[in-house]
């Protein structure tokens, strides 16, 4: 082998190794959590180029972020120079928005079309089901939305819906769904199942177009496979082909970890990666074992908790980094005690030069529960950044200014163009929007075309102040189209949908502060604008062939801004240099020298929903086998005797995964306080915190230590008098939700040491 292979190959291990140079045969790489699965996947691009001699364009590559996509294309860049840049590495959304762009004159749509997202779905759907006349209580746009959303990842349309209804439900879903779907062809949009659902129907349906791509990649490769959806595996079919064209089947290599799967409620299924060499009948598998992240410390825990999951085939998954330091675990009096903690902790590595704040982690079950970290470490004056919760694409004033920019690119863009018709006021108001809807769906044309309509007075009911009003809104329109047909800056753009719109005037009259922050964000999203533009023409094109909309054009940009997501605004350790806050879930595939996993408490993590669910439970379980399995040195564990929830505490059991983890792996540096006997010491921080050995004594793990029912009458040494209204888990889990009155209602375990006397 040459050198550069030589160099290629050398930091590998020999299945690792035999992974990257296989040719040929689909090949399925499944191993556990830091086995090397991604540093694979990039050395197999590498060596494709370099050693196999394939062009960058004939490479397409699937991971699950666009950051990891943009990642692994420098690495690759890295490794073999920057023709690597024109390889297609993007996440499946990205990419199938790239595919429609191209081809979407086939499919009948223009290439403008809009990206909705959940927000616009739910916005359109409420429309759709106010024309059905359904009752929003019984049949909220939420709950259609993800019927329809989980049809589309099962890749059924509207139709096979109707045909397959057998209730109620079915059928009114099926109903919506296929009028949903006409608004969305009339608005020329695709919601983010569709950008799936589309691409496959192209390329099932139109020969020609996917022999192009047959032709174009000979290569395939899929990042993450245990959480693509039957959709994305459908896709990767389809791209693949099966050489009935005449193109030989591209060489498919997905890689992935059935343990890591946690994205069911978005359609995931680990079917996929099990069933793998049924769909490929001459698949290669590759095992790696040996996992080069974490201590064996840190890996145990990790097994041990993964292993009490049903039904999976069990990995030997080894580290020879050593045992490494003891994990942490600790268990606090409440929320602000655990983020207090853990700050403290931050300071302490810091101080001691053991970690500078980009090695570090927070993890969290639910996007709610940073705020109280942020509250102690802004008081604290420690860096930190948030990834996720409310993004900015998310605030009102932004997806304002966006639906601005979206209904100037594409004018049939329907949700756009009403959210901003009377945005800000200018006496367009919901009777004169109805008016105007009604009419649109009666002529059957577009929402855009029916504002016109309305202004030489076809529109009936229709007063003349809205007339005028409605007059002045497309004279505004069309004002602002100008400068798109120009090609003005997307900048300039904005700009001038801000001034001429008097929107950001508005908020600066304004005294209300919240007013004040959104300036700031308008002013934000220009500057973003801004960026963008001079980054699109100081780039050159990489692609000829795409027929993409131009770089730094507002489609473009649309585009970019539409398909951002939580992960990619995860802070580089180096050049950032904050801890990183995030939930468990955007947390996948990365890695921190020093991890904290807090909120491990039964109702928290695992979740509340999974508590009497076992196939909920086990995607929870593997949500904690993700979390541990992010640490390289370092990890804590903690969880909160009281945690508020919705504004009311609650006290929570320990979470049954610390119960999982071996005892001799956790220092506890803080256990639960013993209030009254009978006590015992166990593995998750329950122990006595009496310096004397405390009494081994398991009884109260399988009797509640109170026995209450529905009505009893009790008394709490805090809350006071309270009556039970309802009871839940058995043994030690078992829980009551108490109504304290003026204290509240309050869910508390029932086991020994609770501070609850029945009357
Ligand atoms: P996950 O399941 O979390 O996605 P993974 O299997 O994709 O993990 P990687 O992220 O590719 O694992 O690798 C984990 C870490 O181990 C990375 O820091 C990577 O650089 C390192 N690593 C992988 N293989 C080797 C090797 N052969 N020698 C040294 N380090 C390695
Ligand atoms: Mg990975």
């Amino acid at each position: 082998p040459s050198s550069r292979s030589a160099r290629l190959l050398d930091d590998l291990n020999p299945a690792q190794r035999r992974a990257v140079e296989h040719a040929g045969s689909p090949m399925l790489v499944v191993a556990g959590a830091g086995s090397g699965k991604t540093r694979v996947l990039t050395r197999r691009i590498a060596h494709l180029l370099s050693e196999r001699g394939a062009h960058p364009g004939e490479i397409m590559a699937i991971t699950f972020t666009n950051k990891a996509a943009a990642e692994m294309k420098e690495r690759v860049a890295d490794l073999v120079g920057p023709r690597a840049r024109s390889m297609w590495v993007s996440t499946f959304h990205s990419m199938c928005v790239r595919v429609m762009r191209r081809e979407a004159k086939v499919l009948g749509m223009s290439s403008n079309f809009s990206i909705y997202d959940s927000d616009d779905t739910r916005r359109l759907i409420t429309l759709v089901a106010r024309d059905l006349d359904l009752d929003p209580k019984r049949y909220p746009a939420r709950t259609l939305a993800i019927h329809i959303s989980n049809l589309k990842n099962e890749l059924v349309d509207a139709a096979t819906a109707k045909d397959r209804a057998t209730n109620d439900l079915e059928r009114r879903v099926a109903e919506v769904y296929e009028s949903y779907q006409r608004r969305l062809t009339e608005s020329n949009s695709l919601d983010f199942d569709d950008l799936i659902m589309r691409t496959v129907e192209l390329l099932q349906d139109h020969p020609d177009v996917a022999e192009h791509y047959h032709r174009r990649f000979k290569h395939v490769l899929v990042d993450e496979y245990q959480d693509t959806n039957h959709a994305q595996y459908t896709l990767v079919r389809e791209l693949v082909g099966t050489g009935s064209d005449g193109v030989p089947p591209a060489e498919l290599c997905v890689v992935g970890d059935a343990d890591q799967s946690i994205y069911a409620f978005r359609g995931a299924t680990i079917r996929n990666i099990v069933e793998f060499e049924r769909d490929y009948p001459q698949a290669t598998t590759i095992l790696l074992e040996q996992n080069y992240r974490s201590t064996q410390t840190i890996l145990t825990a990790a097994n041990a908790v993964i292993s009490r999951n049903p039904d999976r085939r069990d990995k030997r998954l080894w580290s020879d980094l050593g045992d490494g330091e003891k994990i942490v675990g600790y268990v606090a009096d409440n929320e602000h005690d655990e983020a207090q903690f853990v700050a403290n902790e931050i300071d302490r590595l810091v101080d001691s030069g053991e970690a500078n704040n980009g090695e570090i982690a927070v993890f969290y079950r639910t996007n709610n529960q940073s705020r109280v970290f942020e509250e102690i470490f802004i008081r604290l004056g420690l860096p930190y950044k948030v990834v996720g919760g409310v993004r900015f694409y998310e605030r009102r004033e932004v997806r304002d200014a966006l639906a601005y920019l979206r209904a100037l690119s594409n004018p049939d863009d329907t949700v756009s163009l009403r959210r901003i018709l009377n945005v800000p006021k200018r006496g367009i108001g919901d009777r004169a929007e109805a008016c105007v809807s009604t009419y649109a769906e009666r002529e059957r044309i577009g929402f855009a075309q029916a504002l016109r309509d309305a202004v030489v007075g076809r529109v009936p009911m229709l007063n003349p102040r809205s007339r005028n009003a409605i007059a002045g809104f497309v004279e505004l329109m069309d004002e602002l189209g100008v400068m798109v047909e120009r090609g003005d800056d997307v900048a300039d753009i904005l700009e001038a949908v801000l001034e001429r719109t008097a929107y950001r005037a508005e908020l600066e009259a304004s005294d209300d502060p919240q007013d004040h922050t959104r300036v700031e964000n308008l002013n934000e999203l220009v500057t973003v604008a801004r960026e963008f533009t001079d980054l699109g023409t100081a780039v050159p094109v990489p692609d000829e062939d795409e027929g993409l909309p131009a770089e730094g054009s507002l489609g473009a940009f649309l585009e970019r801004v539409s398909l951002v997501a939580d992960a990619d605004s995860v802070p580089d350790a180096e050049s950032d240099g904050v801890v990183t806050l995030m939930t468990l879930h955007t947390a996948k595939g990365l890695e921190y020298p020093v991890v904290f996993c807090t909120g491990w408490e039964d109702g928290v993590f695992p979740h509340m929903r999974a508590l009497g669910d076992p196939a909920e439970l086990s995607e929870e379980r593997r949500l904690a086998y993700v979390g541990i399995t992010r640490a390289q040195q370092r990890l804590y564990l903690s969880r909160a005797l009281v945690r508020s929830a919705w504004g009311q505490p609650s006290a929570n059991p320990a979470s049954r995964f610390l119960d999982e983890i071996p005892a001799e792996l956790v220092d506890w540096r803080r256990v639960e306080p013993r209030r009254s006997a009978p006590s015992a010491p166990t593995s998750w921080g329950h122990s006595s915190s009496s310096p004397r050995p405390a009494p081994v004594n398991n009884q109260w793990k399988d009797t509640p230590a109170i026995k209450l029912d529905v009505g009893d009458r009790v008394t709490h040494d805090k809350y006071g008098l309270g009556r039970v209204v309802a009871v839940d888990g058995s043994g030690p889990r078992a829980t009551a939700t108490i109504d304290f009155g003026g204290s509240g209602t309050v869910r508390l375990m029932l086991i020994g040491g609770v501070p609850l006397v029945k009357l």
